[in-house]
């Protein structure tokens, strides 16, 4: 192999572990579970604690299994560094309290993961101001802006409506303004979208999602492109402004955020969710291929009111969909005809298994106002565009034509 030309993708993620030549040559990444490091010579541990040496400390801060998985996700999305965490609300809630202060502003979109939505209004409460902004139009992210916005957070394709941000709009806002960008890309996944691309500082993804693939791990990770300058954020703390300025961000994430909250990766997820890394291309392409087609089906069933896909071209954001990301993902939504009954129709479904989580093998269906958005209450429900009778679909990898049948006679 040409050690001059780009390797793609799939070719990078799979040998990544081999790089630093780990012991007896094994092919996967040992899952190391001590807590605790020693060193030859004690100075070498104060130098370690101090920062001063590269080397691990506390596996509540590092983990040589969890960083060779950061080291691949980093890749992925092409990033500067990447910091793991033990779910993807970890990842979030750790980095935005790192980060923010009472009295400072954040941007986020009104069309987020129930939990996101929980987690911000929370913030409310230490006194960090949050407006909730439709992000599929960048003017309406502009027209938030305030002197003391800090930072601006949308996903790719929201759930379950599939509204799909102007990330490309809202990475030149945040580049005008100085405005810190952190997108999660838990929908797309670095396979279909690298937010790097968009001008991103931060990116996000849920590995428990389509990264781990398989449902068995929880995981979070938190990778920095490198692109904010860090030099005029005045909420980095003095003893962290020092080294390589692009490193400060992360710094101050990996030492307020991961260190002093504690939710750290643990080396067993870690490994699951490196091994089901490995498959995202081959998985994530059948996934939205299952996807199209089940779309296209429900929008000719007249029991299915309304289909919510952006690779259908009445989406209203399906040419932005198709002009950023490279398949349009595993996520739909239908509104069932009002005569159908939607828990009927889900115990109805034989193949299809009723279940909240998303990015699994298997196809997944949920009723989202009963359920994921019971808590958020219906007006808030009704200006996402939730109704009762939706239903959310995390579309797996299995033969398409067992899924067209397995919805053809639930709704028959
Ligand atoms: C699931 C999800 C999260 C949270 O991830 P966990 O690993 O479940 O904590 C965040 N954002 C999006 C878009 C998600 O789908």
């Amino acid at each position: 192999m040409s050690k001059n030309k780009e390797q793609g993708f799939s070719t990078r993620n799979l040998h990544a572990d081999r790089a630093d030549k780990p012991e007896h040559g094994v092919l996967h990444k040992p899952i190391h579970t001590s807590v605790a490091y020693t060193y030859d010579d004690a100075r070498d541990l104060a130098a370690v604690f101090q920062g001063k040496m590269a080397g691990f400390s506390y596996g509540r801060q590092q983990n040589p299994t969890v960083n060779a998985l950061q080291a691949r996700i980093t890749k992925m999305e092409q990033g500067l560094t990447s910091t793991a965490f033990a779910t993807g609300m970890a990842a979030i809630g750790s980095t935005l309290f790192a980060l923010l202060r009472a009295g400072d502003h954040m941007i986020a979109s009104a069309f987020l993961f129930g939990n996101t939505n929980s987690l911000f209004n929370s913030f409310r409460n230490f006194g960090i101001e949050v407006s909730f902004v439709d992000t599929t139009s960048a003017s309406a992210v502009a027209a938030a802006i305030q002197d003391n916005t800090r930072l601006v957070f949308t996903e790719t394709i929201a759930n379950p409506v599939t509204q799909v941000a102007d990330l490309e709009g809202i990475g030149q806002l945040c580049q005008q303004h100085g405005l810190i960008y952190l997108v999660d890309n838990t929908m797309t996944s670095p396979w279909l979208f690298q937010p790097v691309s968009v001008g991103a500082s931060f990116v996000v993804n849920s590995l428990t999602k389509t990264i781990g693939g398989h449902g068995n791990a929880l995981g979070g990770m938190l990778t920095d492109t490198g692109l904010f300058d860090w030099s005029s954020y005045d909420n980095i703390f003095d003893n962290y402004r020092n080294g390589d300025v692009r490193l400060w961000g992360t710094t101050q994430v990996r030492k307020k955020g991961l260190r002093d909250f504690g939710a750290t990766l643990g080396p067993e997820a870690a490994h699951h969710l490196a091994i089901g890394s490995e498959t995202l291309p081959l998985r994530m392409d059948r996934t939205c291929d299952n996807a199209q087609s089940l779309a296209e089906f429900c929008e000719k069933n007249p029991a299915i009111k309304q289909v919510y896909y952006p690779g259908l071209p009445h989406h209203p954001q399906h040419k932005r969909a198709t002009s950023l990301f490279k398949k349009y993902g595993s996520i739909m939504s239908i509104d069932l005809a009002d005569h159908i009954d939607c828990f009927d129709f889900l115990n109805r479904l034989q193949c299809v298994v009723s279940s909240s989580n998303l990015g699994d093998t298997r196809t997944l269906a949920i009723p989202v106002a009963h359920t994921i958005y019971y808590e958020m209450g219906a007006e808030r429900r009704a200006s996402m565009g939730v109704s009762d009778n939706m239903i959310r679909l995390s579309v797996g990898i299995e033969d398409i034509d067992d899924l067209l049948q397995d919805f053809s006679q639930a709704l028959s």
